[in-house]
């Protein structure tokens, strides 16, 4: 594989005396799309939020385009997230809730602003940029969620879960848009979900755990085609 450009090495995490993660190893090249899959609470958004460094690590490396990031506090790794449940800010506007981040940097009122009509339009509401989140539907919180944490231009973007608090129709929409925006940006990113049609749909590769390990990972047709053991299989839906 090509020099990754974003590298966990020996991740480890204990909440009291249960290990979360186990041994966490994973190269992504810049530009992929990963997503990370498997059974609720097999830490999932544990590993995320180590990435982002919201949770401390007990052990273990995370290198992110050759630097070294694990004793950088969050706001300086230059990663982007967007949880499950739409996390705006309720009381900023749309483009207010875009431009927040950049505010925080120190960047000029007319970058911002440049900025934010930029990620608005590409995620077609322009129309809503002053409308307050609470006066949006659900799919569209997201769409915002996302270009809010585009705005900082970040080198990585996490997906914790985006679509699975919206109905189904809404939620294929939406992760095609996904796609398309990640590839438009080539912006590595790591999407988690516990949806394995969501998973073979949407990956350049994937990434299976279970029980605070990753068991297997691959392209979406190796894990489906080839999958290593029983768990893989069943998880995949490989014998339908
Ligand atoms: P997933 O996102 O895959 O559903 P999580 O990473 O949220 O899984 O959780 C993995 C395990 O760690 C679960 O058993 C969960 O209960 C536990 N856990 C997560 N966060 C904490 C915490 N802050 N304190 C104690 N246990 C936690
Ligand atoms: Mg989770």
């Amino acid at each position: 594989m090509m020099k990754p450009y974003l590298k966990l090495e020996g991740i480890r995490k204990q909440f009291g005396d249960t290990t979360v993660l186990n041994n966490v190893n994973l190269d992504i090249r810049e530009g992929d799309l990963v997503t990370l899959l498997g059974p609720s609470g097999c830490g999932k958004s544990t590993l995320l939020r180590c990435i982002a460094g919201l949770t401390d690590l007990d052990g273990g490396q995370i290198w992110l385009d050759s630097k070294d990031i694990v004793s950088l506090p969050p706001r300086n790794r230059e990663i982007g997230m967007v949880f499950q449940s739409y996390a705006l800010f309720p009381n900023l506007t749309v483009s207010e809730n875009i431009q927040y981040g950049m505010k925080m940097r120190g960047a000029s009122r007319e970058a911002r602003c440049k900025r934010s009509d930029e990620l608005l339009e590409l995620i077609d509401l322009g129309d809503k940029r002053d409308a307050y989140p609470q006066h949006l539907s659900g799919g569209q919180q997201q769409r915002v969620a996302l270009a809010r944490s585009l705005a900082v231009q970040p080198k990585v973007l996490l997906l914790d879960e985006p679509l699975s608090a919206l109905d189904a129709k809404i939620r294929k929409n939406l992760r095609t848009e996904i796609r398309d925006i990640q590839k438009k940006f080539n912006m590595t990113t790591i999407f988690v979900t516990h949806d394995q049609e969501e998973a073979l749909i949407l990956s350049d590769r994937v990434c299976l755990m279970n029980k605070g390990r990753i068991v297997q990972q691959g392209t979406p047709e190796e894990l489906y085609t080839a999958p290593r053991t029983e768990f893989v299989a069943q998880f995949m839906g490989s014998y339908n």
